[in-house]
């Protein structure tokens, strides 16, 4: 059974330093022009189907909670 994995942003959580969007590589988070509860713009899955599940985005954030990485199974 395949695996697909994409990116959860909780916006309110997020700060907008974008060091997410500079880490991934395949260009899945965007900075938007909307701001959160915090006054702050924040990054948004731009490009779902593009996600690996690298998590490298997790890892780069200094915002615990703002980016979980979600594992689903695909029918073949
Ligand atoms: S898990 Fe990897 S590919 Fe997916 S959004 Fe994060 S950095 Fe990009
Ligand atoms: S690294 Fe975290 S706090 Fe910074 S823009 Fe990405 S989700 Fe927001």
């Amino acid at each position: 059974m395949k695996k697909r994995y994409f990116p959860k942003i909780r916006s309110d959580e997020c700060k907008g330093c974008e060091r997410c969007v500079i880490a991934c590589p395949k260009n899945v988070l965007a900075l938007g022009t909307t701001l959160n509860v915090m006054g702050l713009p924040h990054v948004f899955v731009a490009d779902e189907s593009a996600c690996t599940g690298c998590s490298l985005c997790f890892y780069t954030c200094p915002e615990p909670g703002a980016i979980s990485i979600i594992e689903e199974k695909e029918e073949d």
